[in-house]
C-alpha cells in the first residue's frame, strides 16, 4: 500500500492539527444548537470519527449513501442509496463531506437535505479541490480543512478502486498504481 505513494500531500500531524481547529470553529458556532451532523458514505467515514471527537457541544450523528447511477466518475446522475433516519425539519445541519471536486455530489446532498426544510444547513469538507469544480456549481463550503491541487488523492477515507481508505494520511498515487 505504502508503496503506491508517490507522496504525501498531508501529514497525520498536519490532519489531527487541522481537525482540532476546526472542532474549535464549529464548537463555538453550534453551541446551543444541537446539530444534526449529517456525514456522507463512505469516503467520509475516517474524517467523521475523528471531526466528531473535537466538537464538544450536544450534536447528533446521522448518516446517507449516494451514489451516482451510471458508472464511477461524476455524472451528475445521482441518487440517494440509503437516506437519513432523522427529521431533521427546524433542526441545524451540518453535512461532512470527503471531498468538494467537480461538485455534483455535494449539490445533490444540498438540495436532497434542503427539501427538508432544516433551520439552517451548512458544509464541512475535509478537502476542497475547486479547479474541478463544475460550472454553475456555486455552493461554498462554510468549513474546509484543507485545499488540494488538481491531483487525484488517497487515504484517510478516500479511495482508488476501493483500496488505500485505511492510509492515515492524504498521499497522491505512483502512476504504477493505476496499472498504467
Ligand atoms: P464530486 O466530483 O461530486 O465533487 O465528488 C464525488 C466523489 O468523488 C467524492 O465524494 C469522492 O468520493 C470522489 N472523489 C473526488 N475527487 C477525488 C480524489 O481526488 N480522490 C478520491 N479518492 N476520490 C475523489
Ligand atoms: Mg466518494
Amino acid at each position: 500500500m505504502e508503496k503506491d505513494i508517490l507522496k504525501v500531500l498531508i501529514t497525520e500531524e498536519q490532519i489531527r492539527q487541522r481537525i482540532q481547529e476546526l472542532g474549535e470553529e464549529l464548537t463555538r458556532d453550534y453551541q446551543g444548537k444541537d446539530p444534526i451532523i449529517v456525514g456522507v458514505l463512505k469516503g467520509v467515514v475516517v474524517f467523521y470519527a475523528d471531526m466528531i471527537r473535537q466538537i464538544k457541544t450536544p450534536c447528533q450523528m446521522d448518516f446517507m449513501w449516494i451514489s451516482s447511477y451510471a458508472g464511477t466518475t461524476s455524472t451528475g446522475n445521482m441518487v440517494v442509496k440509503r437516506d437519513i433516519g432523522s427529521d431533521i425539519k427546524g433542526r441545524h445541519v451540518l453535512i461532512l463531506e470527503d471531498i468538494y471536486d467537480t461538485g455534483s455530489s455535494l449539490d445533490f446532498t444540498y438540495r436532497h437535505l434542503l427539501s427538508k426544510e432544516p433551520a439552517s444547513l451548512k458544509i464541512c469538507t475535509f478537502l476542497d479541490k475547486p479547479e474541478r469544480r463544475k460550472p454553475g456549481i456555486t455552493l461554498k463550503a462554510d468549513y474546509v480543512g484543507y485545499t488540494v491541487p488538481n491531483e487525484f488523492v488517497v487515504g484517510y477515507g478516500l479511495d482508488y478502486n476501493e483500496h488505500y481508505r485505511n492510509l492515515p494520511y492524504i498521499g497522491v498515487l505512483k502512476p504504477e498504481a493505476y496499472g498504467a
